[in-house]
C-alpha cells in the first residue's frame, strides 16, 4: 500500500462492524477507526432478539459497552445513516450533512427483513423483526391470551414462535411451503422442530395461502386463499432478508446477491472492503461457489478478516459457514453447504439428538446438521466443519456409528 492509511470509516454499526473495529486495533493499527451506525445504539446481538432477549424487558445486549470503544479510540456514531459515497474524494456523507473522508472503507450495512407484499407494510399491527426496536414493539402484544401470527416458517419465524409460547401468547404459524425450514434444513430435522412446536401447542398451517390482511378494530384479520379468516393481535412477517446494498450500489459498486467482494472481501473498488450479511463472496471449500450468508458467526469471522484486510493482509476466506439456532430446549446447528449432497448418513447420539452428515459424488463431507437438547450436538459439529474444512471423504459407515470418534477420522 503505497498513500498513507491513517483513516478507516466503518459504515454499519452491528455484529460485523464492530468486530472489524476491535480487530483493526487488535492487529495494530493506530489511525482513526469511525465506526457509524443508523440505529440509535451501540452494536448489540440480534440473536437474543427473537429468543431470551424477548422475553427479559431489557435493553439491548451490547457487543461492548461504551467504554470499550473509548478505551480503544474508537469513534462511534450513532442515529448516523450514511447516504452517499464518493469514491472520487474517498467520503462518505451522513443524513445531517456531515462529510467524512476514509483512505480506506468497510461496509458492513447487514440486511434488512422482507415484508409481505402489498398493503401489509402500512398496517401497524403487522410486522418485521430484526432491530430491538421491532422486538420492543412485539413483546408489547405478547401476553396471555393474545394471539400472534406468523408469516413464515423460517429461523426467525419459528424462534419467534417458542418464545411467544414462553410468553403465554396464543401462535399461529403460516407457512406457504409444504414444511417450514424448508431452506438449507433437512426433512428429518424439519419434522422434528415441527413437532416440538406442535406440542407446544403452536399451530403450523403448510402450504398456506394469504388472499390479503387487513386491520379491523385494533387486531389484523388474514384471509386466506381457502377462505378461511385469521384474526390476530400482532403479525410477524418472517419471509427473509435482503441485504443492504442501495449504498453500495449508487456508489457504482458491483452487486451480486448483495454487495459482490472477492475471496478477500475487496468490492469492485480496491479501497472498498464489504463483509458480512451485506455481501456476497466465492467460498474456496465449495469450488469458489458464491454465496450470501445471514449467520452471527460469519458476521464476526469476516469482520475480524476484514480488519487483517483493510490493513493490506490479503488473507483469504477460510471459515466453514456454521449457524444455529435456539427453540425451546432445542438447539440446531448445521455447518457447511449440503446443495450438491448426493448422500446422507445419520449418526444417533442418544436422547433424541442426531447428526446428518451430508457427502457429495466424490464422497467428500460437504455439510452436517444436528439437532438436540443443550449442547448435545455442538461438539461434533464442531469437528464436522473441521473435517469439512480439511476436505475429507471419511467411511460413511464410520461417520454413522457412535463407535468411531469423529476425531479419529480427522486424524485419518
Ligand atoms: C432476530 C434475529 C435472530 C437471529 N438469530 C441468529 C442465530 O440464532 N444464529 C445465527 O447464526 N444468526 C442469527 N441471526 C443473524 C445474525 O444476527 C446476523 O447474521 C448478524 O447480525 C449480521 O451482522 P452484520 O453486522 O453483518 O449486519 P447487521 O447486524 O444487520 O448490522 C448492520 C447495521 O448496519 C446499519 N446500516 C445499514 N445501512 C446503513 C447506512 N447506510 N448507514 C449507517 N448504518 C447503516 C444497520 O442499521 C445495522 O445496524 C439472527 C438475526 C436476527 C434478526
Amino acid at each position: 500500500m503505497n498513500r498513507p492509511m491513517n483513516r478507516i470509516v466503518i459504515v454499519g454499526a452491528g455484529e460485523c462492524g464492530a468486530r472489524a473495529a476491535f480487530a483493526l486495533r487488535e492487529k495494530g493499527y493506530a489511525g482513526d477507526i469511525t465506526l457509524i451506525g443508523a440505529e440509535p445504539h451501540l452494536p448489540y446481538e440480534r440473536p437474543p432478539l427473537s429468543k431470551e432477549g424477548l422475553v427479559e424487558q431489557q435493553g439491548p445486549k451490547l457487543v461492548a459497552d461504551a467504554d470499550r470503544y473509548q478505551s480503544v479510540g474508537i469513534s462511534v456514531l450513532t442515529g448516523a445513516a450514511v447516504e452517499g459515497i464518493d469514491r472520487n474524494a474517498r467520503t462518505v456523507r451522513i443524513a445531517d450533512g456531515r462529510e467524512l473522508s476514509y483512505d480506506r472503507l468497510l461496509l458492513a450495512t447487514g440486511a434488512s427483513p422482507r415484508h409481505f407484499p402489498g398493503q401489509s407494510q402500512t398496517i401497524p399491527l403487522v410486522r418485521v423483526l430484526r432491530t430491538h426496536a421491532d422486538a420492543e414493539a412485539i413483546r408489547l402484544k405478547l401476553a396471555p391470551g393474545s394471539t400472534l401470527a406468523i408469516i413464515g416458517g423460517g429461523f426467525i419465524g419459528l424462534e419467534l414462535a417458542a418464545t411467544a409460547r414462553k410468553l403465554g401468547a396464543d401462535v399461529v404459524i403460516l407457512e406457504g411451503l409444504p414444511r417450514v425450514l424448508s431452506r438449507g434444513v433437512p426433512e428429518e430435522i424439519a419434522a422434528v422442530v415441527a413437532e416440538r412446536h406442535r406440542l407446544e401447542g403452536v399451530d403450523i398451517r403448510c402450504n398456506a395461502r394469504i388472499a390479503g390482511i387487513k386491520e379491523c378494530e385494533e387486531r389484523v384479520e388474514i384471509e386466506l386463499a381457502d377462505g378461511g379468516i385469521l384474526v390476530a393481535d400482532l403479525v410477524v412477517v418472517g419471509i427473509g432478508a435482503v441485504p443492504n446494498t442501495a449504498l453500495a450500489e449508487a456508489a457504482g459498486l458491483v452487486i451480486d446477491n448483495g454487495i459482490a467482494v472477492d475471496e478477500t472481501l475487496c468490492t469492485s473498488d480496491p479501497d472498498i472492503f464489504a463483509a458480512g450479511d451485506c455481501c456476497s463472496f466465492p467460498l474456496g471449500h465449495y469450488d469458489d461457489r458464491r454465496i450470501r450468508l445471514e449467520a452471527w458467526r460469519n458476521a464476526q469471522d469476516q469482520g475480524t478478516l476484514a480488519a487483517a484486510n483493510l490493513l493490506g493482509a490479503a488473507a483469504t476466506i477460510a471459515s466453514v459457514p456454521w449457524f444455529w439456532s435456539d427453540q425451546y430446549d432445542l438447539t440446531l446447528q448445521i455447518t457447511g453447504l449440503a446443495e450438491g449432497a448426493v448422500a446422507t448418513v445419520r449418526r444417533d447420539l442418544g436422547d433424541g439428538a442426531f447428526i446428518l452428515f451430508h457427502l457429495d459424488a466424490s464422497g467428500r463431507l460437504i455439510s452436517a446438521s444436528g439437532i438436540g437438547t443443550g449442547n448435545a450436538v455442538a461438539r461434533d459439529i464442531r469437528l464436522a466443519e473441521m473435517l469439512i474444512a480439511a476436505g475429507k471423504r471419511p467411511d460413511p459407515l464410520a461417520l454413522g456409528s457412535n463407535d468411531t470418534k469423529l476425531k479419529a477420522l480427522l486424524a485419518a
